[in-house]
Formats: structure tokens, sequence, C-alpha cells
């Protein structure tokens, strides 16, 4: 009875009545035998039209695996620290200076060097660092180097009074006067071309093979150095190399080649004042 319902109720609902494969399409007024739960000797019987089940397949054996590459390492990178700025006026520049702990030098300094001159000077002369005498006044060129460097610069009407401003390539006196490292002078360079960007020179006299292998950032001998004109920076400023004065105290024979670059100096400033006006 409750077969017969329920083939009732699926006729109602138009529903078609599926049975088991093999087994006769029942029409739904049927059902009443299919929908009954069949015993499980209803599946065990052999299927006419079922085809034979495939023979197992045999599967290969995998090949072994490949030897893979160690897994790279991530390595999380150091955070690069941005460019040091140096500020862009004289009076933050100069107090930057003064209080510089950016690299070595500045544990075994007396007082910073930052520059001696007119703001506006036509010729920047730049040595290699402060000596003795430089670091105890806090101004370039102030010992017998700096007094020969004078008589030079009197000799072609240029004074650091009026009308030559005197930088070092680093700021600080290297202990034992010796020559300044690549990483002090690279500390120190943004004060110098900012002081080169805010002087404008016409020209840039750089005096000895150290001054001059570090502003132009080469390894060429003095003898090779001088002589041609170099561009520095952006602006390319003219650059001419010349003997160091503590070089021509030690090698006075020298003077009389110094003494053609101190005149070029002069030409060259002469024409770019000349051009100027
Ligand atoms: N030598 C330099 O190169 N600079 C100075 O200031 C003094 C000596």
């Amino acid at each position: 009875m409750q077969s017969q319902r329920r083939a009732r109720l699926l006729k109602a609902l138009d529903l078609e009545v599926w049975a088991r494969r093999g087994a006769p399409r029942i029409a739904a007024a049927d059902t009443a035998s299919v929908l009954d739960a069949p015993s499980m000797a209803d599946y065990d019987q052999p299927e006419a039209d079922v085809p034979p089940a495939p023979a197992p397949r045999t599967i290969a054996p995998r090949p072994a695996p490949r030897p893979q590459p160690p897994p790279l390492l991530l390595v999380e990178p150091e955070p690069v620290a941005p460019p040091y700025v140096a500020p862009a006026d004289w009076d933050g520049l100069a107090a930057a200076v003064a209080s510089c702990t950016r690299c070595k030098l500045c544990k075994t300094r007396t007082k910073t060097v930052f520059g001696v001159g007119p703001q506006d000077a036509s010729l920047l002369v730049i040595g290699e660092g402060p000596g003795t005498d430089e670091d105890q006044r806090g101004e370039p060129f102030v010992g017998k180097a700096g007094k020969l460097l004078d008589e030079m610069l009197n000799s072609i009407g240029r004074a650091r009074a009026s009308n030559a401003y005197i930088a070092n390539v680093v700021k600080c006196r290297p202990p034992g006067n010796r020559d300044p490292e690549s990483d002090e002078v690279a500390a120190c360079r943004p004060f110098l071309d900012r002081q080169i960007e805010l002087i404008q020179p016409q020209l840039v006299l750089a005096l000895g093979r150290i001054a001059a292998q570090r502003l132009l950032g080469s390894d060429a001998p003095l003898s090779k150095l001088r002589g041609p004109l170099h561009a520095y920076g952006p602006a390319k400023t003219p650059v001419l190399i010349s003997y160091h004065p503590a070089y021509l105290l030690r090698s006075p024979g020298e003077k009389a080649k110094s003494w053609l670059d101190l005149k070029r100096v002069h030409q060259m400033l002469a024409k770019s004042e000349a051009a100027a006006r």
C-alpha cells in the first residue's frame, strides 16, 4: 500500500521512475515493487549488456626524482640609507660641518676646517685636508705651506680675503697627517659639492696628487692629471691641477712649473671675468 501511494505521488508530480539498469522500465502504476527496497540478491545478478571489466592497468614505476637545486635563501635586503643631502645655505652648511660625525675623523679632530674666502669667488682652491696648524685654528692653509700658497695667489692678484676661496677635500685633519681615506672623502663630499654649487667658481685649482685624484675620482699620477683642463660635477666646472705648496717647499726646483700653472689660472680667470662684465 505504502509503495502504491508513493508511486501515485510520483506520478502526480510528473516524475519519471527509474529502475536498476537491466530491469524493465516500469510504468508509474507498477512502481510499488520497484520502490520497495531491493534485496542484495537483485544486484548480484549478472547483467547481460555490461561489458567485462578491463584488466587492471599495470602502472610503470615512476622515474627517480631529479635532484633539485638547494632552495634559494631569501635574505631580507639591508635597508639602504638615503643619500646625505648637505644643507643648501651657507649657515646651515657651516653648522653641519661643525657638528659632523659622518666619518671617523671626527674622533681625532680639534676643529673642523670649513673653508675661507668670499662666497662668490671666481677661483676655488682645493687642498687635500687640514694639517696640525689648520686643525688648531679651524682655517685651511695657515701653516708654512699656507704661507707659500698665499704668496702664489698674490703673484696673480688673488687673495683669500678678496677673490679666492680655499677649501679642502676633507674638513677634518687625518691623524698623523696621513692621506684621507676613501670613506672619509666620500663622507665629506656632499659638503664640498655644496660649497662648489654655492660659490659657482669660474675655475677650480686642485693642489697636489691626493686632492686631484680624490676630486676627479682618478688614480692617474699627478704628471698625467696636471696639464689637461678637467670638468667637475653637473655644472662641469673647469678644473686645473698643480703642485701642492708643501711639495714645492720640499722640491723648490718645481716652482717654475707651478708658476706656469698660475699664469694659466690668471689668464683663464681674466678672460672669463672680462666676458662676465
Ligand atoms: N695642506 C692641505 O692640503 N690643506 C690644508 O689646509 C693645509 C695643508
